[in-house]
């Protein structure tokens, strides 16, 4: 099993749990050749790897390890936005030492894309540096789910649990409901909630080069993850939608390649059709359980490159519980 696949698994393992809780140029089309050779080296993000995808915008990429996100760096003329922060404050560090050299004396914001660890769970190495914006639902998600998520992603790795030493969660500075606009100086930024795959996602609109990072809305080259009750596909599917009306030309996932607005339409394509077969076999009399197994199948053979084909069933199990009404129960291990 590729580790990727154990990385989500264990991502999975702890949302479960959670449940109860409740400068080189490049063109983004051409992504690089992906790598599996090292997917098990700790999630310790790689700087130097950094590069521009756009004018003023900076992208330190997932090298195809696990638990390691796309973070960007987004500067203005008066102050820079860093998107993410890694996993553990040592790639927090490492992050914020990176944004602190692009940003000179320019005032840093940072924000997340939602609340994974991986993506959020370096921010204590911004403290003090940086004016901390998230969406109140984040926020909220944030303190309601932070602590367990901490200490389930240590238990889920040696690795993780190394780099997760020492964390503390670091409330916003600054929240807000629906859409905040950031003016870095001569560029314009928008923050938009969208929440489908946690309760408090956001989306990053670099208005210019309509360049945007999705968090783990759209990640390239595995399964959407569904992980809890709190993910809706439904919701996922109209979020998709409303992200291609805004015509994206530069798509940075959450963990993958960065490409272009056809990633967020393969992902939209995808639910769809799982949400159709599960529609049309509820019609048919079909349980759960016989459309889970039909549909990973044909899934599969659709996306045969596709990692974490076990979330398919996620999917299946949320989009049943939204078309019958009934309670989700999803797929055990
Ligand atoms: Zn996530």
């Amino acid at each position: 099993m590729w580790d990727r696949r154990r990385y989500a698994a264990s991502v999975l393992i702890s949302a479960l749990s959670l449940t109860a809780l409740s400068t080189r140029a490049e063109t983004p089309s051409q992504p690089p050749t992906r790598s599996v050779a090292d997917v098990n080296a700790p999630p310790v993000i790689r700087p130097e790897l950094a590069r521009n995808i756009a004018p003023g915008i900076t992208v330190i990429p997932d090298p195809h390890i696990n638990a390691i996100p796309n973070i960007g760096i987004i500067e203005g003329r008066r102050a820079v936005l860093v998107v993410d922060t890694g996993l553990g404050p040592e790639n927090g560090q490492a992050v914020y030492e990176l944004a602190k050299k692009i940003a000179g004396h320019r005032k840093m914001y940072l924000t997340s894309t939602h609340i994974h660890p991986e993506h959020y769970y370096g921010a204590q190495a911004f403290e003090g540096h940086a004016t901390i914006i998230m969406n109140k639902a984040q926020a909220e998600e944030l303190a309601e789910k932070g602590q367990a998520y901490l200490e389930l992603f240590r238990k889920s790795s040696p690795q993780y649990a190394n780099l997760l030493q020492n964390v503390h969660l670091v409330t916003a500075s600054e929240t807000y409901t629906g859409r905040r606009i950031l003016d870095l100086g001569g560029r314009q930024v928008v923050l938009e909630e969208m929440p489908a795959h946690t309760r408090g996602d956001q989306i990053i609109i670099v208005t210019d080069s309509k360049t945007m990072f999705l968090g783990d809305l759209v990640e390239q080259g595995f399964f959407p993850i569904m992980p809890d009750a709190d993910s809706s596909g439904q919701k996922w599917i109209e979020v998709l939608k409303r992200i291609e009306a805004l015509s994206p030309k530069i798509v940075v996932p959450g963990h993958g390649d960065i490409g272009d607005i056809s990633l967020v339409r393969t992902i939209q394509t995808y639910l769809e059709q799982v949400q159709s077969e599960v529609r049309q076999g509820i019609e048919a009399g079909k349980s759960q359980d016989t459309l889970s197994a039909q549909i990973r199948s044909e899934m599969e053979k659709i996306h045969p490159d596709w990692q974490n084909a076990q979330f398919i069933a996620f999917s299946i199990a949320n989009f049943y519980s939204e078309l019958t009404g009934k309670a989700i129960r999803l797929p055990s291990f």
